[in-house]
Formats: C-alpha cells, sequence, structure tokens
C-alpha cells in the first residue's frame, strides 16, 4: 500500500509512499535487532566520526533538501535552510559527543570497586510529527546512534520525503545497514511499531491526544517513553520591555512556519500600561503580512502543512467568534490561481479573550494570537497557567529580578528571557504537564538515550566479611 504525498502550496500530489503494514515493521524489527549488539559495539569514536561524516555530507546537499523540504511542508526557504543547518548541525554535535559518555565510581563501604556504566538501550523507536520532518528526523536519529543505539524513525505520512533522502545520506556515508531505518506510514504503522516487544525505547514528538496513547500501549510491555507534546505558550511582556523587540519576538513567535510549532507563543499577555499602543502595532503588522507561495522572497506566511490542519484553524478562528472573542486583524490569503488548491489560513490575532475560550486553551497549531491583558506579575503567572500545556514562555522586562522571578514561577519546560524561540542540541528541552515529559538534547541526552548499569567487583579474595551462609 502507498499513501499520496501533497504540497501544501498547490495542493498537488507530488511523491507516493509506502504505507508500510505489520509485515514490513516486522521485518525492520528484525533488521534492527540483527545488528544491535554490532553497533552496540563500535568504538564510540568511530560512531561519532561516522555521524561528522554524515553531517559533512548533509552540508553539501543543503539546498536539496531545503527545496524538498520547502515543497513538502510548505514552509518558507529561509526557514528550510537554516532547517537543513540545523539537522547537520544535530549530526556534528552528537558525532562529537559520542565518545564523551562517562559512568561515575562510587566508594561504598568494604572491600568493593564499584562503577556505573551508560549502555544503549538497543531499539529505540522515534515517532515525529509533520511539522519539522528534517530536524526531528535528525533529533531522533542522530542521539540515538551516538550512544549505540540502532534507531527505527517513522516520519508523519504527510512529510516523510526529507527523512527517506535523510536514509539514503546514511546509507551513503556507510552506517550500516538495519541500523538506521525509516518505517513510513500513518497511525496504523506507529502502532504496530509502539505495541512491539522489541522496542527498547520510543521517543516521540506529536500531539497530547496521541502521546497518550502511546504511553498505555507502551505500558503493555513497559516500554520507557519520552514525550515532546504540544503547547500554548505565553508571551508576557511588562511595560518596562524592550518594546521594539519584544514586537518582532511575537510576531516571529506565533506567526513563523505559520504557527506550526510546538512553541507558537500563541498567547500574548501585555501590561496594561502598554497594551493599547503594543495592540495597535501588533494589528498594523499582521494586516500587512503577506501570505502565499513560499518559495518566493517576499512572502512571510506560508501554507498550512495539510487541508485538515487548515481547516482545523478555520474552526477554531470561527469558534473563538462564537464564543465571543473578537478579530482585530487578520490578513488577506494569496489570489494567485496557482495557488488556489493550497492550504492557507490567514493570520488572525483576537482580542476580549477570556481563559475559558478554546482559543485560549487549545493548541491551533496556525497563525493565530490571542491577546490579553493584566495588571501585575501574579495576574501574568494566573493567565499563564491558565492552560493544560506547559511548554515554554517568554518573559519581556528589564528587570533582571523579576525576568528571574518568572523564570523560577513559570511551569513550563523552557522559559526564554527577552528573547525567544531560540533553539539548540547544546540545550536540554522538553515539556511539563500535557506538553510532555522528559528532555532531548545537551547532557540530558545521554541520560534520554542510555541506562545506567551498575558493576561491582570484589578487591579482596574469599568472600567478605559478613557474606556467609
Ligand atoms: P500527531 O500526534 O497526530 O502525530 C505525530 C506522529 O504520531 C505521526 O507520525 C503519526 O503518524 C503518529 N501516530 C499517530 N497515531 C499514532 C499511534 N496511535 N501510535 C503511534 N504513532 C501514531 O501529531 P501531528 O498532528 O503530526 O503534529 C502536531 C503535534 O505535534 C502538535 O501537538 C505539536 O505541538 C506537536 N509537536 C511537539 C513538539 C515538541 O517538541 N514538544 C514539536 C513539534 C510538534
Amino acid at each position: 500500500m502507498t499513501s499520496a504525498v501533497f504540497s501544501p502550496i498547490t495542493g498537488e500530489v507530488v511523491d507516493h509512499v509506502a504505507a508500510m503494514g505489520s509485515a514490513q515493521v516486522d521485518e525492520a524489527y528484525q533488521k534492527a535487532a540483527n545488528v544491535s549488539d554490532q553497533w552496540r559495539r563500535v568504538p564510540a569514536d568511530q560512531r561519532g566520526r561516522l555521524l561528522l561524516k554524515v553531517a559533512a555530507m548533509l552540508r553539501e546537499r543543503h539546498e536539496e533538501f531545503a527545496h524538498l523540504e520547502t515543497l513538502n511542508t510548505g514552509k518558507l526557504f529561509k526557514d528550510t535552510r537554516r532547517e537543513a543547518e540545523r539537522a547537520a548541525d544535530c549530526f556534528e554535535y552528537y558525532g562529537g559527543f559520542a565518545d564523551k559518555v562517562t559512568g561515575d565510581t562510587i566508594d561504598v563501604p568494604g572491600p568493593f570497586h564499584t562503577y556505573t556504566r551508560r549502555e544503549p538501550y538497543g531499539v529505540v523507536v522515534g515517532i515525529i510529527p509533520w511539522n519539522v520532518p528534517y530536524v526531528f528526523a535528525a533529533k531522533k536519529i542522530a542521539p540515538a546512534l551516538a550512544f549505540g543505539n540502532v534507531s527505527l524513525l517513522k516520519p508523519a505520512e504527510e512529510t516523510p520525503l526529507t527523512a527517506l533522502l535523510l536514509a539514503e545520506v546514511l546509507a551513503e556515508a556507510g552506517v550500516p545497514e538495519g541500523v538506521a531505518q525509516v518505517v513510513t506510514g500513518g497511525a496504523e504503522t506507529g502502532r504496530a511499531l509502539v505495541g512491539d516487544p522489541r522496542a527498547n525505547l520510543i521517543v516521540f514528538t506529536g500531539s497530547d491526544a496521541t502521546g497518550k496513547v502511546i504511553a498505555r500501549s507502551a505500558a503493555d510491555n513497559l516500554t520507557p517513553t519520552a514525550m515532546e507534546l504540544g503547547g500554548k505558550s505565553p508571551q508576557i511582556v511588562f511595560d518596562d520591555a524592550d518594546v521594539d523587540a519584544a514586537l518582532e519576538a511575537v510576531l516571529l513567535g506565533v506567526f513563523a512556519a505559520t504557527g506550526q510549532m510546538c512553541i507558537a507563543g500563541s498567547r500574548l499577555l501585555l501590561h496594561d500600561a502598554i497594551y493599547d499602543e503594543f495592540l495597535r502595532r501588533v494589528t498594523e503588522r499582521v494586516r500587512a503580512l503577506r501570505v502565499g507561495d513560499p518559495r518566493e522572497e517576499t512572502t512571510q506566511l506560508g501554507p498550512q502543512v495539510t487541508a485538515a490542519q487548515r481547516d482545523k484553524t478555520l474552526a477554531l478562528i470561527e469558534q473563538g467568534r462564537q464564543e465571543g472573542a473578537r478579530v482585530v486583524a487578520s490578513a488577506s490569503l494569496p489570489t494567485d490561481e496557482r495557488l488556489s488548491g493550497g492550504f492557507y489560513a490567514p493570520p488572525t490575532v483576537f482580542t476580549e479573550v477570556t481563559a475559558e475560550m478554546a482559543i485560549m486553551r487549545e493548541e491551533i497549531f496556525g497563525p493565530v494570537l490571542a491577546v490579553t491583558r493584566f495588571r501585575d506579575e501574579a495576574e501574568a503567572l494566573a493567565l499563564a497557567h491558565a492552560t493544560d500545556f506547559g511548554l515554554a514562555a517568554g518573559v519581556w522586562t528589564n528587570d533582571l529580578g523579576r525576568a528571574h522571578r518568572m523564570a523560577a514561577e513559570l511551569k513550563v519546560g523552557t522559559v526564554w528571557l527577552n528573547t525567544y524561540r531560540i533553539l539548540s542540541d547544546r540545550v536540554p528541552f522538553g515539556g511539563q504537564r500535557l506538553s510532555g515529559y522528559g528532555r532531548e538534547g545537551g547532557p540530558d541526552a545521554v541520560q534520554l538515550y542510555t541506562r545506567t548499569k551498575s558493576v561491582w567487583t570484589s578487591l579482596e579474595p574469599g568472600p567478605p566479611p559478613g557474606y556467609r551462609m
């Protein structure tokens, strides 16, 4: 069976990709199990060098990846070019990290030498969503391989193209067959992968609804999981902030990638004293946003990745209106006939929102900003926490004490102070509450992709004192 792959720019079918069934998933597991021990035993520095070679080869094919990603996701070239760099950076970072994993020696009473080893899990299943397919494929495969695991990666059925190209590059670089496999298909293929007892670790990025289903299924085999889920992140702007910088970050924070970011700053909390002027500037900018073909230099927002996502955004905009929120700004959709089949949604700004409304609670994953006001830190925090998600928050203030008070109080995985949407493989990333658990990136990646083994050694002959039947 195959499924059609669309370009959201025009709505045209651009490829067909296998929807793998249980027999093919079984075959993938067999191949992975066959090479797992062999790969684990490859010296870490050699694994690292291979990943560095992959990084260099990816850089050479940078433009090809960016073009393919734009075609399949509808994201702007300037974004997919940066993402192509991030994917290569990711292989470089974990290539360098591979041989820097260490255990501990632990002093214990008695004649023993005791130490820990960090060991790979074995077969790691990575499942990713459709919004940032190339970077997420790299973020799942590179650390898994670096630390001695083999990887089964399932991209979203809507956007498998760059993950498949990445698999080709991995093979060309000399990654042994079976060590990094891309398993294509939708939810059914995913279910077969996560329900298999041969999965030793599942690292999932996607929606909280799917995350819960996967965690339940994994529980049957006690397979450990990590969950990178959705968000409803607030950008909190105090009256002493650098408002020019805040304005740019607020616009990019929610409208970049057409709002299809887990870290989208989709709620804007403005201090009373700057509310009117800041909102005026936001609305002026949003009305002028250019939505259109992401391959054109002047375009600021491309389409949504799928028709279903576009429809969900439009439905939530309508629900916002019905629930009494007010649309204060909206940008026009492209009129170009060529794009008439594309999946475009209008950037939209709501005010007069309440914490109960769907547009304030639910992750929209589209270009929609809800704006509200606060009087003091306590009220800003209460509003920030009026959601079940806890992925990220932006705080804008020039009061150092306040910035760090807010950073300590916010119940989220990442806080940006006077900046937003900056990410690095060197820095742990993950959520709280419905935004998930587990941390990818930086030293936390070692914790995630390896487990501890404790080794006790007797330093003296014969049984230690008191250890006789
Ligand atoms: P989704 O949860 O619908 O799908 C994600 C992946 O899971 C896809 O590959 C899909 O095929 C697979 N899948 C679906 N049902 C499955 C099942 N029962 N068993 C196994 N696999 C299954 O998410 P989406 O709509 O593709 O992506 C959007 C979501 O991803 C948003 O909620 C967004 O916030 C989230 N996301 C989170 C992060 C993060 O790092 N926290 C980053 C990006 C996106």
